[in-house]
Protein backbone atom coordinates (compact mmCIF):
# COMPACT_ATOMS: atom_id res chain seq x y z
CA UNK A 1 0.00 0.00 0.00
CA UNK A 2 1.32 3.59 -0.76
CA UNK A 3 1.51 5.93 1.89
CA UNK A 4 3.03 8.65 0.21
CA UNK A 5 2.24 12.06 1.16
CA UNK A 6 1.47 14.20 -2.30
CA UNK A 7 2.87 18.05 -1.61
CA UNK A 8 2.97 20.62 -4.55
CA UNK A 9 6.18 19.96 -5.62
CA UNK A 10 6.04 16.08 -5.56
CA UNK A 11 5.71 13.05 -3.26
CA UNK A 12 6.69 12.80 0.09
CA UNK A 13 7.68 9.95 2.61
CA UNK A 14 6.64 10.04 6.19
CA UNK A 15 8.78 8.20 8.56
CA UNK A 16 7.90 7.81 12.09
CA UNK A 17 9.58 6.51 15.20
CA UNK A 18 7.85 6.09 18.30
CA UNK A 19 9.07 5.59 22.13
CA UNK A 20 6.17 4.16 24.40
CA UNK A 21 6.13 4.64 27.89
CA UNK A 22 4.61 1.76 29.54
CA UNK A 23 3.97 1.85 33.33
CA UNK A 24 4.91 -1.61 35.01
CA UNK A 25 1.91 -3.47 36.79
CA UNK A 26 3.41 -4.17 40.35
CA UNK A 27 2.37 -3.46 43.92
CA UNK A 28 5.42 -1.53 44.50
CA UNK A 29 7.67 0.69 42.79
CA UNK A 30 11.15 -0.02 41.19
CA UNK A 31 13.51 0.78 43.87
CA UNK A 32 11.19 1.08 47.10
CA UNK A 33 8.65 -0.74 48.67
CA UNK A 34 6.34 2.49 47.99
CA UNK A 35 2.81 1.35 46.98
CA UNK A 36 1.78 2.34 43.02
CA UNK A 37 -1.95 2.01 43.52
CA UNK A 38 -3.45 4.85 41.55
CA UNK A 39 -5.92 7.64 42.38
CA UNK A 40 -4.57 7.77 46.31
CA UNK A 41 -4.09 10.98 47.80
CA UNK A 42 -0.84 13.15 46.90
CA UNK A 43 2.12 12.62 49.04
CA UNK A 44 0.63 9.35 50.83
CA UNK A 45 3.38 6.73 49.02
CA UNK A 46 6.45 8.41 48.81
CA UNK A 47 8.92 6.41 51.26
CA UNK A 48 12.48 7.79 52.04
CA UNK A 49 13.57 6.23 48.49
CA UNK A 50 10.99 8.19 46.39
CA UNK A 51 11.63 11.52 48.24
CA UNK A 52 15.34 11.20 47.81
CA UNK A 53 16.24 11.78 51.26
CA UNK A 54 19.82 11.93 51.63
CA UNK A 55 21.41 8.49 52.02
CA UNK A 56 19.14 6.74 50.92
CA UNK A 57 19.76 3.01 48.41
CA UNK A 58 17.67 1.98 45.74
CA UNK A 59 17.09 -1.50 45.56
CA UNK A 60 15.84 -2.99 42.61
CA UNK A 61 12.38 -4.42 42.81
CA UNK A 62 12.54 -7.97 41.29
CA UNK A 63 9.00 -8.14 39.80
CA UNK A 64 9.62 -4.99 37.71
CA UNK A 65 12.60 -7.09 36.61
CA UNK A 66 10.35 -10.17 35.48
CA UNK A 67 7.47 -7.57 34.18
CA UNK A 68 10.26 -6.32 31.70
CA UNK A 69 11.35 -9.63 30.80
CA UNK A 70 8.09 -11.15 30.13
CA UNK A 71 7.28 -7.84 28.04
CA UNK A 72 10.55 -8.31 26.13
CA UNK A 73 9.65 -12.32 25.73
CA UNK A 74 5.58 -10.60 24.15
CA UNK A 75 7.62 -9.37 21.88
CA UNK A 76 9.51 -11.44 20.86
CA UNK A 77 12.55 -9.49 21.57
CA UNK A 78 16.06 -10.66 22.78
CA UNK A 79 16.56 -10.64 26.16
CA UNK A 80 20.11 -9.31 27.92
CA UNK A 81 21.21 -11.11 30.74
CA UNK A 82 23.00 -8.14 32.05
CA UNK A 83 22.12 -4.69 31.97
CA UNK A 84 23.08 -1.36 33.51
CA UNK A 85 21.23 1.32 35.07
CA UNK A 86 22.11 5.02 34.53
CA UNK A 87 21.86 8.34 35.90
CA UNK A 88 19.70 10.41 33.33
CA UNK A 89 20.66 14.08 34.97
CA UNK A 90 18.36 16.84 34.80
CA UNK A 91 16.83 19.33 37.17
CA UNK A 92 12.84 19.90 37.70
CA UNK A 93 10.97 20.27 40.43
CA UNK A 94 8.65 17.07 40.39
CA UNK A 95 12.42 14.92 40.03
CA UNK A 96 13.71 15.52 44.06
CA UNK A 97 16.75 13.33 42.96
CA UNK A 98 17.91 15.91 40.05
CA UNK A 99 18.60 12.74 38.16
CA UNK A 100 16.04 10.14 36.57
CA UNK A 101 17.24 6.35 37.13
CA UNK A 102 17.00 4.79 33.58
CA UNK A 103 19.24 2.27 31.32
CA UNK A 104 21.06 4.29 28.40
CA UNK A 105 23.82 1.70 26.70
CA UNK A 106 22.83 -1.33 28.05
CA UNK A 107 19.00 -1.98 27.80
CA UNK A 108 17.51 -5.55 29.87
CA UNK A 109 15.58 -5.85 26.70
CA UNK A 110 17.27 -5.29 22.61
CA UNK A 111 15.82 -5.78 19.29
CA UNK A 112 13.12 -7.95 18.02
CA UNK A 113 10.19 -7.31 15.40
CA UNK A 114 6.48 -7.19 15.27
CA UNK A 115 4.08 -7.80 12.55
CA UNK A 116 0.73 -5.49 12.76
CA UNK A 117 -2.04 -5.97 10.80
CA UNK A 118 -3.42 -3.04 8.40
CA UNK A 119 -7.19 -2.41 7.88
CA UNK A 120 -6.76 -3.19 3.99
CA UNK A 121 -5.83 -6.82 5.59
CA UNK A 122 -1.67 -6.27 4.46
CA UNK A 123 0.74 -7.04 7.01
CA UNK A 124 3.86 -4.65 8.12
CA UNK A 125 6.88 -6.13 9.96
CA UNK A 126 8.10 -3.16 11.84
CA UNK A 127 11.71 -3.10 14.31
CA UNK A 128 11.88 -2.61 18.02
CA UNK A 129 14.94 -1.18 19.27
CA UNK A 130 15.02 -1.82 22.68
CA UNK A 131 13.18 -1.97 25.55
CA UNK A 132 14.65 -0.29 29.16
CA UNK A 133 13.47 -0.20 32.78
CA UNK A 134 13.57 3.53 34.37
CA UNK A 135 11.63 5.50 37.14
CA UNK A 136 8.70 7.53 36.35
CA UNK A 137 8.99 11.22 38.32
CA UNK A 138 6.56 13.04 40.36
CA UNK A 139 3.59 15.79 39.48
CA UNK A 140 3.56 18.93 39.26
CA UNK A 141 0.24 20.48 40.41
CA UNK A 142 -0.43 23.69 38.94
CA UNK A 143 -4.39 23.76 39.43
CA UNK A 144 -4.02 23.60 43.62
CA UNK A 145 -3.41 26.87 44.36
CA UNK A 146 -3.48 30.75 42.06
CA UNK A 147 0.08 31.15 42.61
CA UNK A 148 1.74 28.59 43.73
CA UNK A 149 2.88 25.12 41.96
CA UNK A 150 2.24 21.92 44.51
CA UNK A 151 4.24 18.61 44.07
CA UNK A 152 2.72 15.09 44.01
CA UNK A 153 5.22 12.19 44.58
CA UNK A 154 3.11 9.74 44.71
CA UNK A 155 4.55 8.92 41.08
CA UNK A 156 8.29 9.17 41.76
CA UNK A 157 10.01 6.33 41.09
CA UNK A 158 7.42 4.00 39.72
CA UNK A 159 8.67 1.40 37.39
CA UNK A 160 8.17 2.06 33.54
CA UNK A 161 8.88 0.66 30.48
CA UNK A 162 9.93 2.74 27.78
CA UNK A 163 9.70 0.78 24.39
CA UNK A 164 11.81 2.41 21.46
CA UNK A 165 10.91 1.75 17.99
CA UNK A 166 13.02 1.43 14.65
CA UNK A 167 12.38 4.14 11.92
CA UNK A 168 9.88 1.77 10.54
CA UNK A 169 6.62 3.25 10.51
CA UNK A 170 5.05 5.16 7.20
CA UNK A 171 2.09 6.14 7.95
CA UNK A 172 -0.34 7.42 10.99
CA UNK A 173 -2.19 4.36 10.31
CA UNK A 174 0.70 1.77 10.28
CA UNK A 175 1.87 3.78 14.10
CA UNK A 176 -1.84 3.38 15.43
CA UNK A 177 -1.63 -0.39 14.40
CA UNK A 178 2.07 -0.58 16.18
CA UNK A 179 0.64 1.35 19.27
CA UNK A 180 -2.74 -1.17 19.57
CA UNK A 181 -0.01 -4.38 19.06
CA UNK A 182 2.08 -3.06 21.81
CA UNK A 183 -1.31 -2.15 24.19
CA UNK A 184 -2.54 -5.23 23.34
CA UNK A 185 0.66 -7.39 23.95
CA UNK A 186 1.12 -5.84 27.28
CA UNK A 187 -2.08 -6.16 28.48
CA UNK A 188 -2.41 -9.82 27.21
CA UNK A 189 1.22 -10.58 28.71
CA UNK A 190 -0.07 -8.90 32.44
CA UNK A 191 2.70 -6.46 32.64
CA UNK A 192 1.11 -3.22 32.16
CA UNK A 193 -2.36 -2.16 32.23
CA UNK A 194 -2.78 0.04 29.01
CA UNK A 195 -5.42 2.58 30.45
CA UNK A 196 -4.09 5.99 28.69
CA UNK A 197 -6.64 7.86 30.06
CA UNK A 198 -4.50 7.27 33.31
CA UNK A 199 -1.36 7.35 31.73
CA UNK A 200 -0.05 4.12 32.10
CA UNK A 201 0.46 4.41 28.80
CA UNK A 202 1.85 7.19 26.08
CA UNK A 203 3.66 8.08 23.41
CA UNK A 204 6.66 10.09 22.28
CA UNK A 205 6.75 10.62 18.48
CA UNK A 206 9.18 10.84 16.38
CA UNK A 207 8.57 12.22 12.58
CA UNK A 208 10.43 13.45 9.59
CA UNK A 209 9.72 13.44 5.81
CA UNK A 210 11.99 12.76 2.80
CA UNK A 211 11.91 12.40 -0.70
CA UNK A 212 11.28 8.45 -1.72
CA UNK A 213 14.68 7.09 -2.00
CA UNK A 214 16.06 9.68 0.15
CA UNK A 215 18.18 9.31 3.52
CA UNK A 216 16.31 9.59 6.43
CA UNK A 217 15.26 13.75 6.97
CA UNK A 218 15.50 15.34 10.24
CA UNK A 219 12.96 14.40 13.15
CA UNK A 220 10.48 16.14 15.31
CA UNK A 221 9.53 14.65 18.62
CA UNK A 222 6.29 15.89 20.08
CA UNK A 223 6.33 14.22 23.60
CA UNK A 224 3.42 12.62 26.15
CA UNK A 225 0.70 11.69 23.54
CA UNK A 226 -1.55 10.23 25.58
CA UNK A 227 -3.99 8.98 23.18
CA UNK A 228 -3.87 7.01 19.97
CA UNK A 229 -6.29 9.48 17.79
CA UNK A 230 -3.73 12.30 19.14
CA UNK A 231 -1.21 10.38 18.06
CA UNK A 232 -2.39 10.25 14.90
CA UNK A 233 -3.10 13.87 14.35
CA UNK A 234 0.16 14.93 15.67
CA UNK A 235 1.48 12.95 12.63
CA UNK A 236 -0.92 14.24 9.94
CA UNK A 237 -0.38 17.56 11.07
CA UNK A 238 3.39 17.20 11.66
CA UNK A 239 3.62 15.57 8.31
CA UNK A 240 2.03 18.70 6.56
CA UNK A 241 4.00 21.26 8.69
CA UNK A 242 7.34 19.61 7.20
CA UNK A 243 6.77 19.40 3.82
CA UNK A 244 5.06 23.36 3.96
CA UNK A 245 8.44 24.63 5.56
CA UNK A 246 10.90 22.12 3.44
CA UNK A 247 9.03 23.17 0.13
CA UNK A 248 9.25 26.92 0.63
CA UNK A 249 13.08 26.18 0.66
CA UNK A 250 13.73 25.99 4.26
CA UNK A 251 14.59 23.80 6.54
CA UNK A 252 13.24 21.48 9.52
CA UNK A 253 14.95 22.27 13.23
CA UNK A 254 15.41 18.83 15.25
CA UNK A 255 13.38 19.83 18.18
CA UNK A 256 10.58 18.74 20.92
CA UNK A 257 7.38 19.65 20.23
CA UNK A 258 4.04 19.48 22.48
CA UNK A 259 0.73 18.21 20.87
CA UNK A 260 -2.22 21.10 21.71
CA UNK A 261 -5.42 19.36 21.84
CA UNK A 262 -7.53 22.71 21.25
CA UNK A 263 -5.78 23.32 17.68
CA UNK A 264 -5.26 19.56 16.44
CA UNK A 265 -1.30 20.39 16.12
CA UNK A 266 2.30 20.49 17.73
CA UNK A 267 4.16 23.74 18.71
CA UNK A 268 8.12 24.29 19.52
CA UNK A 269 8.77 23.49 23.16
CA UNK A 270 12.59 23.61 22.77
CA UNK A 271 15.21 23.26 20.46
CA UNK A 272 18.22 21.41 19.81
CA UNK A 273 20.62 23.70 21.10
CA UNK A 274 18.54 24.18 24.37
CA UNK A 275 18.34 20.47 24.47
CA UNK A 276 19.34 18.47 27.72
CA UNK A 277 22.71 17.27 28.07
CA UNK A 278 21.82 14.48 30.46
CA UNK A 279 25.60 13.20 31.44
CA UNK A 280 24.65 9.71 31.75
CA UNK A 281 26.92 7.56 33.64
CA UNK A 282 26.51 4.00 35.57
CA UNK A 283 24.70 4.50 39.23
CA UNK A 284 27.06 3.86 41.53
CA UNK A 285 24.35 2.88 44.30
CA UNK A 286 23.45 -0.19 41.52
CA UNK A 287 25.21 -2.94 40.57
CA UNK A 288 24.78 -4.14 37.08
CA UNK A 289 21.54 -5.87 36.79
CA UNK A 290 22.15 -9.59 35.67
CA UNK A 291 19.73 -13.17 35.65
CA UNK A 292 20.40 -16.29 34.18
CA UNK A 293 18.55 -17.78 31.21
CA UNK A 294 17.03 -20.27 33.53
CA UNK A 295 14.88 -17.29 35.02
CA UNK A 296 13.67 -16.23 31.35
CA UNK A 297 12.87 -19.83 30.26
CA UNK A 298 10.74 -20.35 33.46
CA UNK A 299 9.24 -17.12 33.08
CA UNK A 300 8.56 -17.72 29.15
CA UNK A 301 7.15 -21.62 30.03
CA UNK A 302 4.70 -19.43 32.33
CA UNK A 303 3.57 -16.80 29.30
CA UNK A 304 -0.22 -16.62 29.17
CA UNK A 305 -1.29 -17.21 25.85
CA UNK A 306 -1.23 -14.14 23.43
CA UNK A 307 -3.61 -13.01 20.95
CA UNK A 308 -2.05 -14.24 17.90
CA UNK A 309 -2.11 -17.56 18.73
CA UNK A 310 -5.37 -17.19 20.34
CA UNK A 311 -6.66 -16.07 17.49
CA UNK A 312 -4.96 -19.37 15.77
CA UNK A 313 -6.34 -21.68 18.23
CA UNK A 314 -10.27 -19.95 18.01
CA UNK A 315 -9.87 -20.87 14.29
CA UNK A 316 -8.93 -24.39 14.41
CA UNK A 317 -10.53 -25.72 17.40
CA UNK A 318 -13.93 -23.53 17.56
CA UNK A 319 -14.00 -22.89 13.77
CA UNK A 320 -14.28 -19.45 14.24
CA UNK A 321 -13.97 -17.46 10.60
CA UNK A 322 -10.68 -15.45 10.48
CA UNK A 323 -12.15 -12.24 10.77
CA UNK A 324 -14.50 -12.54 13.91
CA UNK A 325 -11.13 -14.05 15.46
CA UNK A 326 -9.53 -11.06 14.97
CA UNK A 327 -12.14 -9.16 16.35
CA UNK A 328 -12.39 -11.08 19.47
CA UNK A 329 -8.75 -11.21 19.94
CA UNK A 330 -7.48 -7.52 19.53
CA UNK A 331 -8.48 -6.95 23.00
CA UNK A 332 -8.10 -9.41 25.89
CA UNK A 333 -11.41 -8.19 27.81
CA UNK A 334 -13.34 -9.25 24.94
CA UNK A 335 -11.25 -12.40 24.17
CA UNK A 336 -11.64 -13.20 28.17
CA UNK A 337 -15.41 -12.57 28.11
CA UNK A 338 -16.00 -14.60 24.98
CA UNK A 339 -14.11 -17.69 26.30
CA UNK A 340 -16.19 -17.39 29.53
CA UNK A 341 -19.48 -16.91 27.70
CA UNK A 342 -18.54 -20.40 25.32
CA UNK A 343 -17.96 -22.35 28.41
CA UNK A 344 -21.07 -21.39 29.75
CA UNK A 345 -22.80 -22.43 27.10
CA UNK A 346 -20.97 -25.44 26.46
CA UNK A 347 -22.20 -26.21 29.88
CA UNK A 348 -25.81 -25.32 29.81
CA UNK A 349 -26.39 -26.75 26.32
CA UNK A 350 -24.75 -29.89 26.89
CA UNK A 351 -22.70 -29.75 22.89
CA UNK A 352 -19.51 -29.42 22.15
CA UNK A 353 -17.20 -26.43 21.88
CA UNK A 354 -16.30 -26.70 17.92
CA UNK A 355 -20.11 -27.06 17.98
CA UNK A 356 -21.07 -23.53 19.56
CA UNK A 357 -18.17 -21.56 18.65
CA UNK A 358 -19.60 -19.85 15.97
CA UNK A 359 -22.84 -19.50 17.04
CA UNK A 360 -21.04 -17.66 20.20
CA UNK A 361 -18.46 -15.71 18.25
CA UNK A 362 -21.29 -14.04 15.79
CA UNK A 363 -23.46 -13.62 18.75
CA UNK A 364 -20.55 -11.89 20.57
CA UNK A 365 -19.23 -10.06 17.58
CA UNK A 366 -22.64 -8.97 15.71
CA UNK A 367 -25.18 -8.46 18.67
CA UNK A 368 -23.20 -7.65 21.58
CA UNK A 369 -21.16 -5.51 20.41
CA UNK A 370 -23.47 -3.89 17.98
CA UNK A 371 -25.80 -3.10 21.33
CA UNK A 372 -22.78 -1.70 23.14
CA UNK A 373 -21.71 0.33 20.65
CA UNK A 374 -25.19 1.94 20.67
CA UNK A 375 -25.38 2.36 24.37
CA UNK A 376 -21.75 3.65 24.54
CA UNK A 377 -20.78 0.26 26.49
CA UNK A 378 -17.14 -1.30 27.21
CA UNK A 379 -17.23 -5.18 27.31
CA UNK A 380 -16.95 -5.22 30.71
CA UNK A 381 -19.89 -3.14 31.43
CA UNK A 382 -22.44 -4.94 29.49
CA UNK A 383 -25.89 -5.10 30.95
CA UNK A 384 -26.66 -8.56 30.02
CA UNK A 385 -24.87 -11.11 32.50
CA UNK A 386 -22.74 -13.99 31.14
CA UNK A 387 -25.43 -16.46 32.32
CA UNK A 388 -28.29 -14.51 30.62
CA UNK A 389 -26.22 -14.77 27.78
CA UNK A 390 -25.60 -18.35 27.87
CA UNK A 391 -29.32 -19.22 28.35
CA UNK A 392 -30.08 -17.12 24.90
CA UNK A 393 -27.97 -19.16 22.72
CA UNK A 394 -28.69 -22.37 24.73
CA UNK A 395 -32.54 -21.39 23.78
CA UNK A 396 -31.23 -20.90 19.76
CA UNK A 397 -29.06 -23.93 19.94
CA UNK A 398 -31.98 -26.34 21.47
CA UNK A 399 -34.45 -25.42 19.02
CA UNK A 400 -36.47 -23.43 21.95
CA UNK A 401 -36.85 -20.19 19.27
CA UNK A 402 -35.30 -19.19 16.16
CA UNK A 403 -32.40 -16.73 15.37
CA UNK A 404 -34.79 -13.96 14.44
CA UNK A 405 -36.48 -14.29 17.47
CA UNK A 406 -33.44 -14.26 19.74
CA UNK A 407 -32.69 -11.29 18.65
CA UNK A 408 -36.24 -9.95 19.59
CA UNK A 409 -35.79 -11.61 23.28
CA UNK A 410 -32.25 -9.28 23.32
CA UNK A 411 -33.60 -6.73 22.76
CA UNK A 412 -36.24 -6.94 25.47
CA UNK A 413 -33.44 -8.45 27.64
CA UNK A 414 -31.57 -4.56 27.65
CA UNK A 415 -34.81 -2.96 28.08
CA UNK A 416 -36.17 -5.67 30.87
CA UNK A 417 -33.22 -6.91 32.69
CA UNK A 418 -35.22 -10.11 32.48
CA UNK A 419 -33.63 -13.52 31.93
CA UNK A 420 -34.47 -14.87 28.41
CA UNK A 421 -36.31 -17.67 29.19
CA UNK A 422 -38.61 -15.30 31.64
CA UNK A 423 -38.93 -13.45 28.26
CA UNK A 424 -39.83 -16.60 25.88
CA UNK A 425 -42.74 -17.80 28.41
CA UNK A 426 -44.21 -14.10 29.23
CA UNK A 427 -44.40 -13.97 25.17
CA UNK A 428 -44.88 -16.92 24.18
CA UNK A 429 -42.23 -16.71 21.61
CA UNK A 430 -41.93 -20.83 21.82
CA UNK A 431 -40.91 -21.86 18.47
CA UNK A 432 -43.52 -24.33 16.99
CA UNK A 433 -41.59 -27.38 16.25
CA UNK A 434 -44.58 -29.87 16.29
CA UNK A 435 -44.44 -31.08 12.90
CA UNK A 436 -48.54 -32.42 13.11
CA UNK A 437 -49.50 -28.52 13.58
CA UNK A 438 -47.17 -26.89 11.12
CA UNK A 439 -48.64 -29.64 9.02
CA UNK A 440 -51.98 -29.57 9.41
CA UNK A 441 -50.94 -25.25 8.85
CA UNK A 442 -49.36 -26.07 5.25
CA UNK A 443 -52.62 -28.49 4.37
CA UNK A 444 -54.64 -25.51 4.73
CA UNK A 445 -53.11 -23.04 3.48
CA UNK A 446 -52.06 -25.19 0.23
CA UNK A 447 -55.79 -25.65 0.19
CA UNK A 448 -56.77 -22.16 0.65
CA UNK A 449 -53.83 -21.50 -2.20
CA UNK A 450 -55.04 -23.85 -4.97
CA UNK A 451 -54.06 -21.57 -7.84
CA UNK A 452 -50.55 -20.70 -6.44
CA UNK A 453 -49.76 -24.05 -5.98
CA UNK A 454 -50.47 -25.19 -9.39
CA UNK A 455 -48.41 -21.68 -10.43
CA UNK A 456 -45.56 -22.94 -8.78
CA UNK A 457 -45.92 -26.79 -9.67
CA UNK A 458 -45.80 -25.75 -13.44
CA UNK A 459 -42.41 -23.98 -12.70
CA UNK A 460 -43.47 -20.55 -11.21
CA UNK A 461 -40.31 -21.55 -8.25
CA UNK A 462 -40.47 -17.92 -7.08
CA UNK A 463 -43.47 -18.92 -5.40
CA UNK A 464 -41.70 -21.13 -2.88
CA UNK A 465 -41.29 -17.88 -0.76
CA UNK A 466 -45.01 -17.02 -0.22
CA UNK A 467 -46.22 -20.51 1.28
CA UNK A 468 -42.92 -20.13 3.65
CA UNK A 469 -44.23 -16.73 4.81
CA UNK A 470 -47.71 -18.14 4.97
CA UNK A 471 -46.91 -20.09 7.71
CA UNK A 472 -45.02 -17.79 8.80
CA UNK A 473 -47.46 -15.56 9.41
CA UNK A 474 -50.18 -17.84 10.82
CA UNK A 475 -47.13 -18.54 13.37
CA UNK A 476 -46.59 -15.17 14.36
CA UNK A 477 -42.71 -15.90 13.25
CA UNK A 478 -42.92 -18.98 15.41
CA UNK A 479 -42.51 -21.91 13.06
CA UNK A 480 -39.31 -23.67 13.19
CA UNK A 481 -37.92 -22.89 9.58
CA UNK A 482 -36.24 -26.17 9.18
CA UNK A 483 -39.50 -28.04 10.04
CA UNK A 484 -41.60 -25.40 7.49
CA UNK A 485 -38.82 -26.13 4.46
CA UNK A 486 -38.89 -30.25 4.63
CA UNK A 487 -42.61 -30.49 5.17
CA UNK A 488 -43.26 -27.72 2.08
CA UNK A 489 -40.91 -29.51 -0.14
CA UNK A 490 -42.33 -33.10 0.58
CA UNK A 491 -45.97 -31.49 -0.16
CA UNK A 492 -45.26 -29.27 -2.81
CA UNK A 493 -41.93 -31.33 -5.10
CA UNK A 494 -42.84 -34.89 -3.72
P1 LIG B 1 16.14 10.24 21.79
O1 LIG B 1 16.45 9.95 23.22
O2 LIG B 1 17.02 11.24 21.15
O3 LIG B 1 14.69 10.54 21.59
P2 LIG B 1 15.89 7.49 21.16
O4 LIG B 1 16.89 6.55 20.58
O5 LIG B 1 15.39 7.28 22.52
O6 LIG B 1 16.49 8.92 20.99
O7 LIG B 1 14.61 7.48 20.21
C1 LIG B 1 14.67 7.90 18.92
C2 LIG B 1 13.34 7.55 18.27
O8 LIG B 1 13.21 8.30 17.08
C3 LIG B 1 13.24 6.09 17.84
O9 LIG B 1 11.94 5.63 17.99
C4 LIG B 1 13.63 6.15 16.36
O10 LIG B 1 13.02 5.13 15.61
C5 LIG B 1 13.08 7.47 15.94
N1 LIG B 1 13.80 8.11 14.83
C6 LIG B 1 15.12 8.20 14.67
N2 LIG B 1 15.43 8.87 13.53
C7 LIG B 1 14.24 9.23 12.96
C8 LIG B 1 13.87 9.96 11.78
N3 LIG B 1 14.78 10.47 10.96
N4 LIG B 1 12.55 10.12 11.55
C9 LIG B 1 11.62 9.64 12.36
N5 LIG B 1 11.91 8.95 13.48
C10 LIG B 1 13.21 8.75 13.79
MG1 LIG C 1 13.39 10.29 23.21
Amino acid sequence: MSSLFQGATGDWEVVIGLEIHAQVISESKLFSGASTKFGAEPNTQVSFVCAAMPGMLPVINEECVRQAVRTGLAMGCQINLRSVFDRKNYFYADLPQGYQISQFKDPIVGEGMLTVELEDGSTKDIGIERLHLEQDAGKSMHDQHPNMTYVDLNRSGVALMEIVSKPDMRSAEEAGAYFRKIRSLVRYAGTCDGNMDQGSMRADVNVSVRRPGQELGIRTETKNVNSIRYMMMVIESETRRQVDVLEAGGTINQETRLFEVATGTTRTMRSKEEAHDYRYFPDPDLLPLEFTQELVDELAAQMPELADAKKARFIKDLHINAYNAGVLVAEKESADYFETLLSATVEKSGKAVSEVGTLVSNWVTGDLFGALKKLGLGINQSPVSIAHAAELITLQIDGTISGRIAKEVFENMLESGKSPETIVEEKGLRQVSDTGEIEAMIDQILAANADKVEEYRGGKDKLYGFFVGQVMKNTGGKANPQVVNKLLRQKLDG
